[in-house]
């Protein structure tokens, strides 16, 4: 890198960082060459366009929407086996129809590396090997019946999880308590694909309620504990390690073996800025589990909202933990972007059933 550069982009680093908050996430993006929006807010959510006006938050293919089950369009795959350590999903931005399967967790007790950022928006659990955990389309089918196996390999490798509380997404007008957000990334495009064409980002969304008299949710009390419970620092990353095993239960949780698994994809964009329009989306449909939904207790949800509270003040890198007063009475504002029109998208119910 072309050091006059680098050295702009740091010390345009530190000034945002000591005028006001910022996420390391900004940095990153600015060292990569692309502007990036860093002064947005929940509170002014409607003005994003204008106050970050390259970004594409005024686009026609935006995120979140609302899902309602009678708008979908029913794809049901078969499949030989319950590869329990697949996540089948469905990427309809080529014409033939491949499927998604999630690799990398076979190994329950295997550790992966994270670091804990929180960026003031959420808190982020970044990947730091992103070879580790993959989704990679492979699968293929035609006419709703199953065809052959494709050796065409196409890796999204998971950069990073993140929390939204509430939901972000809605379904049947249904709003949630919590959305898990797992972004990974295809890194085997050519430069000059066009983004619009190929979606560069696939996430896996999951949906949580409180359930009254529940008890604790048992993996998100793992991350609670051992991943989110530090001292909130901006910018500085925590290392944490995360186990294969809980990284697999966040995202099947018991639908693997759910005869009525099913899941929404749709093309849209990231719910932040600034909002580019190149994500896949796949949300886990929260409805129709044997098992119910996936569920938190309301102590949970506290804890976690308290940890994601922008009205808290943060403690900046370097600064005396043990002289910070922390503000705890301050309400929550939430994390979640307003909805955004459809504007004529698909969605795909994707179903899934054994043969
Ligand atoms: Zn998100």
């Amino acid at each position: 890198m072309n050091i006059r550069i680098l050295v702009t982009t740091l010390i345009s680093c530190l000034v945002i960082f000591q005028a006001t908050i910022l996420s390391v996430e900004a940095c990153s993006f600015l060292l990569k060459g692309e502007q990036q929006c860093t002064h947005w807010s929940y509170q002014k959510a409607a003005i994003w366009q204008q106050e970050c006006p390259f970004s594409s938050c005024g686009g026609r293919s935006q995120s979140p929407i609302s899902i309602s089950l009678y708008q979908t369009t029913l794809y049901e795959t078969y499949f030989m086996n319950a590869k329990a350590q697949s996540l089948i999903m469905y990427d309809f931005s080529t014409d033939d129809k491949r499927l998604i399967v999630f690799r990398g967790i076979d190994n329950f007790f295997q550790q992966f590396s994270f670091s804990v950022i929180n960026n003031n928006h959420t808190i982020v659990m970044e990947s730091v090997n992103e070879e580790s955990i993959s989704i990679e389309r492979s699968f293929w089918i035609r006419n709703n019946t199953w065809q052959t196996f494709n050796s065409i390999t196409v890796p999204y490798y998971l950069k990073q999880f993140h929390l939204h509380s509430p939901s972000e997404h809605l379904v049947n007008s249904e709003s949630f308590d919590l959305e898990l957000h797992l972004v990974f990334q295809r890194n085997d495009l050519p430069s000059n694909t066009s983004e619009a064409l190929v979606p560069k980002l696939a996430v896996v969304g999951i949906l949580y309620k409180v359930l009254l008299g529940a008890i604790d949710n048992p993996l998100v009390d793992i991350v609670i504990q051992n991943v989110l419970q530090k001292p909130r620092v901006i910018g500085k990353p925590i290392p944490t390690t995360v186990t294969g095993g809980l990284l697999f239960d966040l995202v099947t949780a018991r639908q693997q073996f759910d005869p009525l698994y099913s899941y929404f994809v749709y093309n849209g964009s990231l719910t932040t800025p600034n909002c580019n329009e190149n994500v896949m989306w796949n949300l886990i449909n929260p409805n129709i589990m044997s098992g119910g939904y996936h569920y938190i207790s309301s102590r949970q949800l506290t804890t976690l909202q308290q940890l994601m509270n922008q009205n808290k003040p943060h403690i900046a890198e370097g600064a005396n933990l043990g002289k910070v007063q922390i503000n705890t009475g301050s309400a929550y504002i939430g994390n979640n972007r307003p909805l955004q029109p459809l504007n004529g998208r698909t969605i795909i119910n994707i179903v899934k059933k054994l043969l």
